[in-house]
């Protein structure tokens, strides 16, 4: 069942620029060419920077970015209420707003670049199992809307009804939250990134940074195994192999393996999916095959501070998740029974201690830059956070980026 590269990696446009010299100097030089570092690039590039981006893969989005469920889910990593509960309702309310500005930068930037087959729309489901779980989702639908935000809770008739096929007798009911996306993540990760490269970036791919130090003159000097680059301004976008560059950040980042299964097509399509609050979740291809993920928790000690091996994309694989996986899709989609799981890839996620991403200044550095860290989140935010820090390495306020997203809450 195991493949070597993920759906999107398989059928993902190929990214056919050479990359030049490494030169010796940069304004901003961009770590990392995931979905964060590409698309950071991209919103350099339109104010007229020229950034140079280092990735040490052959191309963009070998990393997590091409590896993920490619579902934009709007919010943070909490269910509203629940957000409102531990972040009190302003800041929950800015990181939710700051996915829904997503979402249209998401429409917005695909359109103008050529990219909208990457992108498709859908809507999502959470169903809930249990009595508690239900009460919270029936909570987060009030407080959504109470917030102007498109959401219901559904019974289970009105969720088989948004499902589109059958679901077990045993969900209780479903928060509805309409107007999602969903990306071919590949596609939307080169997409941009070409589009960065034709405004000015260029991509050093298959070059590994190993230190960044403040230069002697002024500025940071990113020594890399392809030579060192003198820049005004660095950014670390290296999602868990960040604290290799940043060593103060490995007892912030702890390293979750995830893995998903890919189905053979189906005739039918579904909303993306989550249930008992997210332990098992999934998706659909735009090819209709379906994507299950999650089931990390259920085994103490396997996913969560894993190993990745140096120069490497993933953890190993996990050949028990991958089946528990495939033998729990039928028990949420009955219709999926009996239909051949073709693939099985592994990833990683940076996960912080408290589930928000790490973007912004690096405190007392002047021209230091950090956005990594999504915690398994991180395409809701694949072009606000980007936008926002390039507002703010250019000198504006980039106000959009929430104060609990602030890497100096840790440092
Ligand atoms: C199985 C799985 C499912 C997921 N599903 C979803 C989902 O449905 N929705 C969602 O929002 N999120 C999901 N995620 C999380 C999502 O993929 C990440 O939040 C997102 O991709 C992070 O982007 P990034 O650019 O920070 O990281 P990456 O895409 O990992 O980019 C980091 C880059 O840094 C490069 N790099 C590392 N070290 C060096 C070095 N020393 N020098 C140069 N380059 C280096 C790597 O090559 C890589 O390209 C999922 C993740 C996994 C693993």
């Amino acid at each position: 069942m195991r493949s070597p590269d993920s759906y999107w990696l398989a059928t993902g446009p190929d990214w056919s620029r050479r990359g030049a010299a490494l030169p010796e100097r940069a304004d901003v030089c961009v770590l990392g060419a995931g979905v964060m570092g590409s698309t950071l690039a991209y919103w350099l590039t339109r104010s007229g920077a020229r950034p140079l981006v280092i990735d040490r893969n052959a191309a963009p989005a070998m990393g997590s970015s091409g590896r993920n469920a490619g579902r934009l889910i709007q919010g943070g990593h909490a269910q509203h209420a629940l957000a409102i509960d531990a972040h009190g309702h302003d800041e929950a309310l800015a990181i939710y707003r700051a996915t829904l500005t997503n979402r249209d930068l998401v429409r917005e930037v695909t359109a103008r670049e050529g990219i909208e087959a990457a992108l498709f729309p859908t809507a999502k489901l959470d169903l809930a199992v249990e009595e508690d779980e239900a009460l919270e989702l029936k909570r987060t639908a009030e407080a959504l809307r109470a917030d102007n935000i498109a959401a219901e809770w559904l019974d289970l008739p009105g969720a088989r009804a948004v499902f589109g096929t059958d679901l077990p007798d045993t969900v209780l009911g479903a928060l509805h939250r309409p107007d999602q996306d969903a990306v071919h993540s590949v596609g939307y990760v080169r997409g941009i990134a070409e589009a960065a490269a034709r405004g000015g970036a260029e991509f050093a791919c298959g070059v590994t940074a190993t230190s960044v130090e403040p230069a002697a003159g002024g500025g940071w000097l990113v020594v890399t195994d392809a030579g060192r680059v003198l820049a005004d301004q660095v950014v670390v976008a290296l999602n868990v192999w960040t604290p290799r560059l940043l060593p103060e950040l490995a007892p912030v980042i702890t390293p979750v393996r995830g893995q998903l299964v890919q189905t053979a097509p189906v005739p039918f399509r579904i909303p993306q999916w989550g249930l008992d609050r997210g332990l098992l979740y999934g998706g659909q291809t735009p090819d209709g095959s379906l994507l299950v993920g999650g089931l990390r928790t259920t085994v103490p000690g396997r996913d969560e501070g894993i190993e990745v091996p140096d120069g490497s994309n993933t953890p190993g694989f996990a050949p028990d998740l991958a089946e528990r996986l495939a033998e729990a899709l039928p028990s949420v989609l009955p219709a999926a029974t009996g239909v051949p799981v073709v693939r099985a890839w592994s990833g990683v996620m940076a996960f912080t201690p408290d589930r928000c991403p790490l973007v912004g200044a690096w405190p007392g550095a002047e021209g230091l830059w950090v956005m990594a860290a999504f915690n398994g989140h991180g395409m809701p935010y694949s072009q606000v956070m980007p936008e926002q820090l390039a507002e703010r390495i250019r000198g504006g306020r980039g106000a959009g980026i929430p104060v609990g997203f602030d890497p100096a809450r840790f440092l």
